[in-house]
């Protein structure tokens, strides 16, 4: 059955087929269509005076046709995306419990700092002189990102935790080639339950990507390490607190074997909000380590939107860290941009200017307003409140690493769901129906339908007791047999189940029109 905007029908819970409205809105949830189909060309919002004849100087390149924009009224486009912003879930709809992507409340204090005109409006080109502010306020936020972290420089510029970790790992690179080793030390150890960027980055930078098994419960044997680490190894790639939400807690010992083998210790800095104020990289041997601003520091992120990597350096990467980077000139602050012109020797640089000025604004905002006391509090509390929702569904749910405490995230897998008929996909999609954005799952690859489950330390106990009960409520039906719930879910979704794999291979990226309509009567 088609409905008026010629889709077919979304029905809603089983039965209510029969309510299927005229328009497709289903009470507050108004239908949208693509704005090229709701556009017209002789229609604008705008009243621009008609253009007064001129002479193209483009020499025939100009274009010959109309661009096809879609034209809507003012308010037919402000429609358009308030609709569609509606059907998004976010971080300010509700809890959005993504294991490893830090989904958490971003404190508006930042936006409002971040909108100040001096720092919204400045522009990378304007002379140094102008812009002795900024510099500063970069200045401040390296010095807490290395005091933090207990290393010796930092790098800002990265765009994003996999860009973090291009730079740190090109800083690796350039560091082993000075030493004349650059022929010979060509493996990155990476263990089984990485995030795909970190066997990306290495593979990247032409690496050979050689796996570290995990152990039972997803951390890595020092064993292990010691068996593969050699003089052709560059570096270890690890994540602490890991992606199955552990700390990996043999990591001094793991950077010992890796410094003995002349290697470099990289670490997966996205979990550093599990343990901000209450242990160092630096003390723990890492040699490199981005961190998302946008994760630990509470800068927004997701859906393209901008996110900061900015990577902090031992003592022995600090001189190959890539351009620019801000350096005190007397009492004036100077964007370094020239490597000829430094003791130093970068490797290169990573983006055109100085990285995201308003993730900096943000993550500043976010340290001094929290202060050290605060941060401390905040990875405790993201690590409490990861726990009590494991204390809270434990009976129901199974852990691959038995009934033990988690950092800041817990990790279930689907052995709980054997012979329900239910899968985690099943599960995922029947939270949305609950309201939920759903958890990050078959993620790590390492446990079988893993769902990986970070609430954050912004939620409340009322937020995380409902989140609970909710996912109980799901438990017990998918054990008590009530299988429709989960297969046939979402029910209540703008879409229904979406062709996934599909979407992902065969992309439709342009909206090309519909072939005109035979025109029958008009053919006259
Ligand atoms: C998020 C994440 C990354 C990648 O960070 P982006 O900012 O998304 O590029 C890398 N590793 C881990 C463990 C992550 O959670």
């Amino acid at each position: 059955m088609l409905n008026r905007q010629g889709r077919p029908t979304q029905p809603g819970a089983a039965g209510a087929e029969a309510h299927e409205t005229f328009t497709g809105n289903r009470a507050l949830q108004q239908e949208e269509a693509l704005i090229f189909e709701i556009g017209r060309l002789d229609v604008t919002g705008v009243d621009f005076d008609e253009p007064e004849a001129f002479m193209p100087r483009l020499g025939g390149l100009e274009r010959k046709g109309d661009i096809g924009l879609p034209g809507l009224s003012e308010p037919e486009t402000m429609r358009h995306f308030v609709r569609l912003s509606q059907k998004n879930y976010g971080i300010d709809t509700g809890l959005f419990p993504l294991g490893s992507c830090t989904m958490k409340h971003n404190p508006r204090l930042n936006e409002r700092m971040a909108r100040l005109p001096g720092f919204a409006d400045v522009h990378p080109l304007q002379p140094v002189s102008t812009v002795q502010g900024a510099l500063e306020l970069m200045d401040e936020l390296a010095h807490w990102l290395i005091e933090l972290t207990g290393m010796s420089a930092v790098t800002l510029s990265p765009k994003a935790g996999a860009h973090g970790e291009l730079a740190g790992m090109a800083a690796i690179k350039a560091a082993i080639a000075a030493k004349g080793e650059g022929a010979t030390r060509r493996v990155v150890l990476v263990p089984d339950s990485a995030h795909g960027t970190n066997p990306a980055t290495a593979a990247l930078l032409g690496f050979e990507v050689k796996a570290v098994p995990a152990r039972e419960d997803g951390t890595v044997d020092p064993a292990e390490v010691a068996r593969l680490v050699g003089t052709d190894v560059a570096a270890i790639m690890l994540t602490n607190p890991n992606t199955c939400g552990l700390f990996e807690r043999d990591v001094v010992e793991i950077a010992r074997l890796i410094h003995e083998a002349g290697a470099y210790f990289y670490c997966d800095g996205a979990n550093f909000n599990a343990i901000v104020g209450k242990a160092r990289p630096g003390d723990l041997g890492v040699d490199a380590m981005h961190i998302n601003l946008h994760k630990t520091f509470s800068t927004p992120h997701g859906g393209g939107g901008p996110g900061a990597g900015p990577v902090v350096l031992s003592d022995r990467l600090a001189a190959f860290a890539p351009l620019p980077f801000v350096r005190k000139a007397g009492t004036v602050l100077e964007l370094v941009e020239n490597g000829n012109r430094t003791e130093v020797t970068p490797f290169g640089r990573v983006t055109a200017f100085h990285g995201q000025m308003g993730m900096f604004v943000r993550a500043l905002s976010y340290m001094l307003s929290h202060g050290t006391d605060g941060l401390r509090q905040a990875s405790e509390d993201a690590v409490l409140n990861a726990n009590y929702v494991r204390a809270g569904l434990a009976d129901l749910l199974s852990q691959p690493s038995g009934n033990r405490p988690c950092m800041h995230e817990v990790l279930f897998d689907d052995g709980w769901l054997k012979g329900t008929g239910v899968t985690t996909l099943d599960v995922a999609k029947a939270m949305i129906d609950e309201g939920y954005h759903p958890m990050t799952m078959y993620f790590p690859l390492v446990v079988h339908g893993a769902m990986l489950i970070e609430p954050t330390e912004s939620e409340s106990k009322a937020s995380l007791d409902l989140f609970i009960a909710a996912m109980r409520d799901l438990a017990m039906a998918a054990k008590r047999g009530d299988t429709a719930r989960f297969t046939g879910a979402p029910y209540h979704a703008p879409r229904r189940r979406l062709d996934e794999t599909r979407a992902a291979r065969q992309p439709v990226l342009r909206w090309t029109p519909p072939p005109p309509e035979a025109p029958a009567e008009a053919a006259e």
